[in-house]
Protein backbone atom coordinates (compact mmCIF):
# COMPACT_ATOMS: atom_id res chain seq x y z
CA UNK A 1 0.00 0.00 0.00
CA UNK A 2 1.28 3.30 0.95
CA UNK A 3 4.82 3.59 1.60
CA UNK A 4 6.51 3.85 4.60
CA UNK A 5 6.35 7.34 6.62
CA UNK A 6 3.66 8.53 3.93
CA UNK A 7 0.55 8.97 6.67
CA UNK A 8 -2.08 8.94 5.20
CA UNK A 9 -5.36 10.77 6.39
CA UNK A 10 -9.01 10.18 5.64
CA UNK A 11 -11.43 13.45 5.93
CA UNK A 12 -14.96 12.94 5.78
CA UNK A 13 -18.63 14.28 6.86
CA UNK A 14 -17.38 18.15 5.68
CA UNK A 15 -18.78 20.18 3.20
CA UNK A 16 -16.01 20.33 1.01
CA UNK A 17 -15.70 23.69 -1.49
CA UNK A 18 -13.49 22.40 -3.66
CA UNK A 19 -12.84 25.79 -5.85
CA UNK A 20 -11.54 23.84 -8.62
CA UNK A 21 -12.24 24.67 -12.50
CA UNK A 22 -16.28 23.40 -12.23
CA UNK A 23 -16.38 25.01 -8.48
CA UNK A 24 -17.74 21.57 -7.70
CA UNK A 25 -19.14 21.63 -3.81
CA UNK A 26 -19.64 17.96 -1.97
CA UNK A 27 -22.20 18.09 0.23
CA UNK A 28 -21.28 15.15 2.24
CA UNK A 29 -17.60 14.95 1.02
CA UNK A 30 -14.52 13.13 2.02
CA UNK A 31 -10.89 13.72 1.36
CA UNK A 32 -7.42 11.74 1.33
CA UNK A 33 -4.69 13.51 2.08
CA UNK A 34 -1.39 11.23 1.80
CA UNK A 35 1.65 13.32 2.95
CA UNK A 36 1.88 16.88 1.60
CA UNK A 37 -0.93 16.21 -1.46
CA UNK A 38 -4.47 15.52 -1.96
CA UNK A 39 -4.84 11.98 -2.88
CA UNK A 40 -8.70 11.38 -3.88
CA UNK A 41 -11.98 13.32 -2.82
CA UNK A 42 -15.50 12.77 -3.66
CA UNK A 43 -18.31 11.73 -1.64
CA UNK A 44 -17.98 10.66 2.12
CA UNK A 45 -19.33 7.94 1.45
CA UNK A 46 -17.57 6.58 -1.90
CA UNK A 47 -14.26 7.66 0.03
CA UNK A 48 -15.10 5.31 3.03
CA UNK A 49 -15.66 2.65 0.93
CA UNK A 50 -12.31 2.90 -1.07
CA UNK A 51 -9.56 4.01 1.81
CA UNK A 52 -11.15 3.22 4.88
CA UNK A 53 -9.06 0.18 5.02
CA UNK A 54 -5.46 1.95 4.12
CA UNK A 55 -5.14 5.07 5.79
CA UNK A 56 -3.65 6.05 9.61
CA UNK A 57 -6.02 7.94 10.62
CA UNK A 58 -9.69 8.68 9.89
CA UNK A 59 -11.00 12.14 10.71
CA UNK A 60 -14.99 12.91 11.15
CA UNK A 61 -15.59 17.23 10.50
CA UNK A 62 -18.89 16.69 12.04
CA UNK A 63 -20.32 18.82 9.27
CA UNK A 64 -17.82 21.88 9.16
CA UNK A 65 -16.77 23.60 6.01
CA UNK A 66 -13.64 22.41 4.16
CA UNK A 67 -11.75 24.62 1.66
CA UNK A 68 -8.65 25.44 0.25
CA UNK A 69 -6.57 27.43 1.97
CA UNK A 70 -6.75 31.45 1.74
CA UNK A 71 -3.61 33.41 -0.34
CA UNK A 72 -3.02 36.53 0.77
CA UNK A 73 -1.68 38.23 -2.02
CA UNK A 74 -0.21 41.20 -0.62
CA UNK A 75 0.76 41.79 2.78
CA UNK A 76 3.51 43.57 4.42
CA UNK A 77 5.00 41.22 6.97
CA UNK A 78 7.50 43.83 8.20
CA UNK A 79 4.96 46.13 9.24
CA UNK A 80 3.18 43.65 11.46
CA UNK A 81 4.84 45.95 14.30
CA UNK A 82 3.58 49.12 13.28
CA UNK A 83 0.45 48.67 13.68
CA UNK A 84 -0.80 51.93 14.68
CA UNK A 85 1.58 54.33 14.30
CA UNK A 86 -0.39 56.11 11.54
CA UNK A 87 -3.97 56.02 11.81
CA UNK A 88 -5.74 58.93 10.67
CA UNK A 89 -2.94 60.95 9.00
CA UNK A 90 -2.57 61.86 5.30
CA UNK A 91 -0.82 60.02 3.07
CA UNK A 92 2.84 61.85 2.75
CA UNK A 93 2.76 62.30 6.91
CA UNK A 94 2.10 58.03 6.51
CA UNK A 95 5.20 56.96 4.28
CA UNK A 96 7.71 59.80 5.09
CA UNK A 97 7.22 60.10 8.55
CA UNK A 98 6.10 57.07 10.06
CA UNK A 99 6.16 54.18 7.56
CA UNK A 100 10.04 54.99 6.38
CA UNK A 101 11.97 56.04 9.58
CA UNK A 102 10.33 52.45 11.01
CA UNK A 103 10.78 50.40 8.58
CA UNK A 104 14.54 51.70 7.65
CA UNK A 105 15.58 50.98 11.57
CA UNK A 106 14.58 47.68 11.58
CA UNK A 107 17.20 44.74 12.69
CA UNK A 108 16.55 41.23 11.29
CA UNK A 109 15.23 40.38 14.83
CA UNK A 110 12.54 42.86 14.22
CA UNK A 111 11.64 41.30 11.25
CA UNK A 112 11.23 38.03 12.21
CA UNK A 113 9.02 38.86 15.27
CA UNK A 114 6.90 40.91 13.12
CA UNK A 115 6.47 38.46 10.44
CA UNK A 116 5.60 35.65 13.50
CA UNK A 117 3.43 38.32 14.73
CA UNK A 118 1.75 38.67 11.33
CA UNK A 119 1.82 35.33 10.27
CA UNK A 120 -0.23 34.18 13.28
CA UNK A 121 -2.82 37.11 12.47
CA UNK A 122 -2.90 34.94 9.00
CA UNK A 123 -3.39 31.64 9.83
CA UNK A 124 -6.06 32.71 12.08
CA UNK A 125 -7.91 34.08 8.99
CA UNK A 126 -7.05 30.77 7.00
CA UNK A 127 -3.95 31.50 5.26
CA UNK A 128 -2.04 29.29 4.50
CA UNK A 129 -0.04 31.55 1.86
CA UNK A 130 0.98 34.95 1.24
CA UNK A 131 2.77 37.48 -0.95
CA UNK A 132 5.19 39.80 0.92
CA UNK A 133 4.65 43.11 -0.76
CA UNK A 134 8.51 43.75 -0.21
CA UNK A 135 10.04 44.51 3.39
CA UNK A 136 13.08 44.73 5.24
CA UNK A 137 15.12 41.96 6.12
CA UNK A 138 14.25 38.85 4.04
CA UNK A 139 16.23 36.55 6.11
CA UNK A 140 14.04 37.30 9.00
CA UNK A 141 10.76 36.50 7.05
CA UNK A 142 11.84 33.89 5.84
CA UNK A 143 12.83 31.87 9.42
CA UNK A 144 9.50 32.92 10.84
CA UNK A 145 7.60 31.31 7.82
CA UNK A 146 9.33 28.18 8.29
CA UNK A 147 8.72 27.70 12.06
CA UNK A 148 4.88 28.49 11.13
CA UNK A 149 4.65 26.16 8.53
CA UNK A 150 2.66 29.20 6.40
CA UNK A 151 3.57 28.84 2.36
CA UNK A 152 5.00 32.40 0.80
CA UNK A 153 6.34 34.37 -1.69
CA UNK A 154 9.01 36.55 -0.09
CA UNK A 155 10.27 39.84 -1.07
CA UNK A 156 12.59 42.52 -0.25
CA UNK A 157 11.23 45.82 -0.47
CA UNK A 158 13.33 47.56 -3.31
CA UNK A 159 13.62 51.09 -4.20
CA UNK A 160 16.91 53.17 -5.99
CA UNK A 161 15.51 56.62 -6.26
CA UNK A 162 13.44 59.11 -5.14
CA UNK A 163 12.80 62.16 -2.48
CA UNK A 164 12.15 62.01 1.11
CA UNK A 165 14.33 58.51 1.73
CA UNK A 166 15.55 57.73 4.97
CA UNK A 167 19.69 58.32 4.68
CA UNK A 168 20.28 54.21 4.81
CA UNK A 169 18.47 53.26 1.77
CA UNK A 170 19.43 56.06 0.05
CA UNK A 171 22.63 54.78 -0.87
CA UNK A 172 21.02 51.72 -2.65
CA UNK A 173 22.51 51.70 -6.02
CA UNK A 174 20.54 49.78 -8.83
CA UNK A 175 23.51 47.38 -8.91
CA UNK A 176 22.74 46.92 -5.06
CA UNK A 177 18.86 46.46 -5.40
CA UNK A 178 19.90 43.43 -8.45
CA UNK A 179 22.43 41.40 -6.61
CA UNK A 180 20.60 41.29 -2.52
CA UNK A 181 17.45 39.89 -4.33
CA UNK A 182 19.70 37.62 -6.84
CA UNK A 183 21.78 36.63 -3.30
CA UNK A 184 18.57 36.15 -1.61
CA UNK A 185 16.86 34.15 -4.71
CA UNK A 186 19.97 31.39 -4.40
CA UNK A 187 19.76 31.43 -0.56
CA UNK A 188 15.88 31.04 0.32
CA UNK A 189 13.99 29.87 -3.28
CA UNK A 190 12.61 26.77 -2.87
CA UNK A 191 13.55 26.34 1.23
CA UNK A 192 11.28 24.64 3.71
CA UNK A 193 10.14 22.20 2.60
CA UNK A 194 9.24 24.34 -0.87
CA UNK A 195 7.17 26.74 1.01
CA UNK A 196 9.56 29.28 0.43
CA UNK A 197 9.85 31.13 -3.09
CA UNK A 198 11.79 34.59 -3.50
CA UNK A 199 10.22 37.14 -5.69
CA UNK A 200 11.48 40.40 -6.99
CA UNK A 201 10.28 44.03 -5.87
CA UNK A 202 9.68 47.18 -6.94
CA UNK A 203 8.21 49.63 -4.51
CA UNK A 204 6.68 51.83 -6.41
CA UNK A 205 7.66 53.67 -9.69
CA UNK A 206 8.75 56.88 -7.96
CA UNK A 207 11.23 55.00 -5.86
CA UNK A 208 12.71 53.04 -9.20
CA UNK A 209 14.86 54.08 -12.25
CA UNK A 210 13.95 52.76 -15.76
CA UNK A 211 17.21 51.04 -15.29
CA UNK A 212 15.95 49.04 -12.45
CA UNK A 213 12.96 48.41 -13.65
CA UNK A 214 14.34 46.82 -17.13
CA UNK A 215 17.26 44.74 -14.82
CA UNK A 216 14.38 43.90 -12.19
CA UNK A 217 12.51 42.33 -15.32
CA UNK A 218 15.11 40.65 -16.89
CA UNK A 219 16.95 39.03 -13.74
CA UNK A 220 12.62 37.85 -13.20
CA UNK A 221 12.85 36.19 -16.19
CA UNK A 222 15.84 34.65 -16.03
CA UNK A 223 14.64 33.40 -12.67
CA UNK A 224 11.76 32.42 -13.57
CA UNK A 225 10.32 34.18 -10.58
CA UNK A 226 7.73 36.45 -10.17
CA UNK A 227 7.71 40.80 -9.69
CA UNK A 228 5.97 42.18 -6.72
CA UNK A 229 5.26 45.53 -7.40
CA UNK A 230 2.47 48.87 -6.27
CA UNK A 231 1.34 50.01 -8.96
CA UNK A 232 -1.15 53.43 -9.54
CA UNK A 233 -1.97 53.79 -6.17
CA UNK A 234 -2.39 57.78 -5.96
CA UNK A 235 -3.21 60.16 -8.68
CA UNK A 236 0.10 61.97 -7.49
CA UNK A 237 1.46 59.00 -9.08
CA UNK A 238 -0.06 59.14 -12.40
CA UNK A 239 0.96 62.58 -12.46
CA UNK A 240 4.37 62.47 -11.42
CA UNK A 241 4.96 59.71 -14.06
CA UNK A 242 3.73 61.85 -16.67
CA UNK A 243 5.81 64.42 -15.58
CA UNK A 244 8.93 62.96 -15.90
CA UNK A 245 8.44 59.90 -18.08
CA UNK A 246 6.37 62.07 -20.66
CA UNK A 247 3.69 59.81 -21.48
CA UNK A 248 -0.28 61.26 -21.65
CA UNK A 249 -1.31 58.88 -18.55
CA UNK A 250 -0.05 56.80 -15.76
CA UNK A 251 2.44 54.26 -14.45
CA UNK A 252 0.52 51.41 -16.44
CA UNK A 253 0.82 53.38 -19.51
CA UNK A 254 4.40 53.82 -19.11
CA UNK A 255 4.78 50.58 -18.01
CA UNK A 256 3.50 49.48 -21.25
CA UNK A 257 5.38 51.50 -23.21
CA UNK A 258 8.92 50.22 -21.71
CA UNK A 259 7.34 45.97 -22.06
CA UNK A 260 7.29 46.19 -18.18
CA UNK A 261 3.85 44.13 -18.03
CA UNK A 262 4.00 40.64 -18.07
CA UNK A 263 2.21 37.57 -17.20
CA UNK A 264 4.62 37.22 -13.83
CA UNK A 265 3.82 40.74 -12.56
CA UNK A 266 1.67 40.85 -9.44
CA UNK A 267 0.73 44.66 -9.48
CA UNK A 268 -0.57 45.58 -6.10
CA UNK A 269 -3.73 47.95 -5.35
CA UNK A 270 -4.27 49.33 -9.31
CA UNK A 271 -6.26 52.11 -8.64
CA UNK A 272 -6.00 54.91 -10.86
CA UNK A 273 -6.68 53.05 -14.10
CA UNK A 274 -7.74 54.38 -17.30
CA UNK A 275 -9.66 51.65 -19.65
CA UNK A 276 -7.06 52.00 -21.91
CA UNK A 277 -4.52 50.79 -19.40
CA UNK A 278 -7.02 47.95 -18.15
CA UNK A 279 -6.93 46.56 -21.60
CA UNK A 280 -3.01 46.67 -21.35
CA UNK A 281 -3.42 44.58 -18.11
CA UNK A 282 -5.38 42.16 -19.69
CA UNK A 283 -3.66 41.18 -23.09
CA UNK A 284 -0.34 41.31 -20.87
CA UNK A 285 -1.78 39.27 -18.31
CA UNK A 286 -0.62 41.24 -15.20
CA UNK A 287 -2.13 39.85 -12.26
CA UNK A 288 -3.72 42.40 -9.91
CA UNK A 289 -3.81 42.62 -5.73
CA UNK A 290 -7.09 44.07 -4.61
CA UNK A 291 -6.74 45.74 -0.93
CA UNK A 292 -10.40 46.86 -0.34
CA UNK A 293 -9.77 48.34 3.35
CA UNK A 294 -6.68 50.22 1.89
CA UNK A 295 -8.05 51.05 -0.49
CA UNK A 296 -10.51 52.93 1.43
CA UNK A 297 -8.41 54.37 3.98
CA UNK A 298 -5.51 55.96 1.45
CA UNK A 299 -6.11 55.26 -2.16
CA UNK A 300 -9.76 55.49 -3.64
CA UNK A 301 -12.07 53.03 -5.44
CA UNK A 302 -10.13 50.42 -7.70
CA UNK A 303 -11.97 49.53 -11.00
CA UNK A 304 -12.02 45.86 -9.88
CA UNK A 305 -15.20 45.11 -11.71
CA UNK A 306 -14.47 46.37 -14.86
CA UNK A 307 -10.46 44.66 -14.52
CA UNK A 308 -12.42 41.32 -13.93
CA UNK A 309 -15.11 42.09 -16.56
CA UNK A 310 -11.96 42.75 -19.13
CA UNK A 311 -10.25 39.13 -18.11
CA UNK A 312 -7.46 40.66 -15.39
CA UNK A 313 -6.61 38.10 -13.00
CA UNK A 314 -7.55 39.75 -9.47
CA UNK A 315 -6.84 38.48 -6.40
CA UNK A 316 -6.76 39.90 -2.80
CA UNK A 317 -4.38 41.39 -0.16
CA UNK A 318 -4.67 42.97 3.53
CA UNK A 319 -2.37 45.19 2.56
CA UNK A 320 -0.04 46.20 6.08
CA UNK A 321 -1.10 46.53 9.15
CA UNK A 322 -0.36 50.29 9.62
CA UNK A 323 -3.04 50.74 6.56
CA UNK A 324 -5.82 48.42 7.41
CA UNK A 325 -4.82 47.36 11.26
CA UNK A 326 -6.77 44.00 10.43
CA UNK A 327 -4.47 41.74 8.51
CA UNK A 328 -7.82 39.39 8.32
CA UNK A 329 -8.74 37.78 4.55
CA UNK A 330 -11.76 36.97 5.97
CA UNK A 331 -12.73 40.97 6.25
CA UNK A 332 -11.04 41.53 3.38
CA UNK A 333 -13.46 39.08 1.17
CA UNK A 334 -16.88 40.79 2.99
CA UNK A 335 -15.07 44.54 2.53
CA UNK A 336 -14.12 43.81 -0.87
CA UNK A 337 -18.24 42.55 -1.55
CA UNK A 338 -19.73 45.72 -0.37
CA UNK A 339 -17.05 48.30 -1.60
CA UNK A 340 -17.39 46.98 -5.28
CA UNK A 341 -21.43 46.86 -5.18
CA UNK A 342 -21.28 50.14 -3.44
CA UNK A 343 -19.27 51.45 -6.23
CA UNK A 344 -21.78 50.76 -8.87
CA UNK A 345 -23.55 53.65 -7.79
CA UNK A 346 -20.71 56.41 -9.29
CA UNK A 347 -21.51 54.53 -12.99
CA UNK A 348 -25.16 53.64 -12.73
CA UNK A 349 -26.47 56.07 -9.83
CA UNK A 350 -27.26 53.17 -7.55
CA UNK A 351 -25.11 50.80 -6.06
CA UNK A 352 -25.16 46.96 -7.79
CA UNK A 353 -26.35 44.06 -4.90
CA UNK A 354 -25.05 41.89 -8.34
CA UNK A 355 -21.63 43.09 -8.73
CA UNK A 356 -18.94 40.74 -7.48
CA UNK A 357 -21.05 38.39 -6.48
CA UNK A 358 -20.16 35.61 -2.88
CA UNK A 359 -18.63 32.79 -5.66
CA UNK A 360 -16.35 35.53 -7.35
CA UNK A 361 -14.97 36.55 -4.12
CA UNK A 362 -14.08 33.58 -2.64
CA UNK A 363 -12.63 32.75 -6.05
CA UNK A 364 -10.54 36.08 -5.65
CA UNK A 365 -8.91 34.81 -2.54
CA UNK A 366 -8.85 31.23 -3.89
CA UNK A 367 -8.08 30.10 -7.15
CA UNK A 368 -7.28 34.02 -8.58
CA UNK A 369 -4.79 33.92 -5.34
CA UNK A 370 -2.79 31.00 -6.54
CA UNK A 371 -2.58 31.85 -10.46
CA UNK A 372 -1.43 35.57 -8.73
CA UNK A 373 1.50 34.19 -7.29
CA UNK A 374 1.89 31.73 -10.29
CA UNK A 375 1.85 28.76 -7.59
CA UNK A 376 -1.69 27.81 -9.50
CA UNK A 377 -0.40 24.13 -10.34
CA UNK A 378 -0.17 23.24 -6.78
CA UNK A 379 -2.56 25.08 -4.90
CA UNK A 380 -5.93 27.49 -4.83
CA UNK A 381 -8.28 24.39 -5.50
CA UNK A 382 -8.76 21.03 -3.67
CA UNK A 383 -8.10 18.99 -7.10
CA UNK A 384 -6.20 15.71 -6.98
CA UNK A 385 -2.26 16.13 -6.82
CA UNK A 386 -2.94 19.67 -5.67
CA UNK A 387 -0.96 20.49 -1.76
CA UNK A 388 -2.57 20.27 1.13
CA UNK A 389 -3.41 23.67 1.97
CA UNK A 390 -6.42 23.37 3.67
CA UNK A 391 -9.07 25.63 5.63
CA UNK A 392 -11.45 23.80 8.17
CA UNK A 393 -14.21 26.40 8.71
CA UNK A 394 -17.22 26.00 12.12
CA UNK A 395 -20.22 27.02 10.59
CA UNK A 396 -22.15 26.34 13.82
CA UNK A 397 -21.74 29.65 15.58
CA UNK A 398 -24.02 32.65 16.21
CA UNK A 399 -21.77 34.70 13.69
CA UNK A 400 -22.96 32.27 10.79
CA UNK A 401 -25.91 29.89 11.62
CA UNK A 402 -28.17 28.87 9.80
CA UNK A 403 -26.50 28.65 6.79
CA UNK A 404 -28.67 28.78 3.46
CA UNK A 405 -25.82 28.63 1.17
CA UNK A 406 -22.28 27.65 1.94
CA UNK A 407 -20.51 29.66 -0.53
CA UNK A 408 -22.60 32.99 0.36
CA UNK A 409 -22.23 32.40 4.15
CA UNK A 410 -18.40 32.14 3.66
CA UNK A 411 -18.18 35.72 2.33
CA UNK A 412 -21.07 37.29 3.96
CA UNK A 413 -21.09 35.92 6.97
CA UNK A 414 -18.37 34.02 8.43
CA UNK A 415 -15.84 35.95 11.05
CA UNK A 416 -12.19 34.73 11.56
CA UNK A 417 -13.53 33.05 14.65
CA UNK A 418 -15.11 30.93 12.90
CA UNK A 419 -11.55 29.48 10.85
CA UNK A 420 -11.18 26.26 13.49
CA UNK A 421 -8.26 24.51 12.04
CA UNK A 422 -5.37 25.44 9.19
CA UNK A 423 -3.00 22.89 7.28
CA UNK A 424 -0.44 23.78 5.08
CA UNK A 425 1.94 21.28 2.74
CA UNK A 426 0.08 18.56 4.65
CA UNK A 427 0.51 19.43 8.05
CA UNK A 428 -1.76 21.49 10.70
CA UNK A 429 -0.30 24.90 11.23
CA UNK A 430 -3.48 25.51 13.62
CA UNK A 431 -5.58 22.89 15.25
CA UNK A 432 -9.02 23.44 17.14
CA UNK A 433 -8.06 27.11 17.24
CA UNK A 434 -4.63 26.83 18.50
CA UNK A 435 -1.21 27.96 16.76
CA UNK A 436 0.59 24.27 16.45
CA UNK A 437 4.49 25.37 15.78
CA UNK A 438 5.07 28.73 18.05
CA UNK A 439 4.03 28.90 21.67
CA UNK A 440 2.04 32.53 21.64
CA UNK A 441 2.95 33.20 25.52
CA UNK A 442 6.75 33.05 24.56
CA UNK A 443 6.06 36.00 21.99
CA UNK A 444 7.13 39.57 23.40
CA UNK A 445 3.36 40.29 23.66
CA UNK A 446 0.83 39.15 25.76
CA UNK A 447 -2.33 37.53 24.34
CA UNK A 448 -5.29 37.75 25.94
CA UNK A 449 -8.14 35.15 25.57
ZN1 LIG B 1 1.38 47.64 0.13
Amino acid sequence: MEAKGRSVTLFHNTIIVTMDPENRVFRDGGIIVEADRIKAIGQSSDVLRDFSAHVDEIIDLHGHILLPGFINSHVHTSQQLARGIADDVDLVTWLHKRIWPYESNMTEEDSYISTLLCGIELIRSGVTCFAEAGGQHVSGMAKAVDLLGLRACLTQSTMDSGEGLPAQWAVHTTDHCIQSQKELYKKYHNTADGRIRIWFGIRQIMNATDQLLLETRHAANELKTGIHMHVAEIPYENQFVMNTREVDHGTVTYLEKIEFLQRNLLAAHSVWLNDAEIGFLSKAGVKVSHCPAAAMRMLGFAPIKEMLDTGVCVSLGTDGAPSNNRMSIVDEMYLASLINKGREVYKKGTTDPTALPADMILKMATANGAKSILWDDEIGSLEVGKKADLVVVNPLSWSMVPVHDCISSLVYCMRSENIDSVMCNGRWIMKNQKILNIDESCLPFEFQG
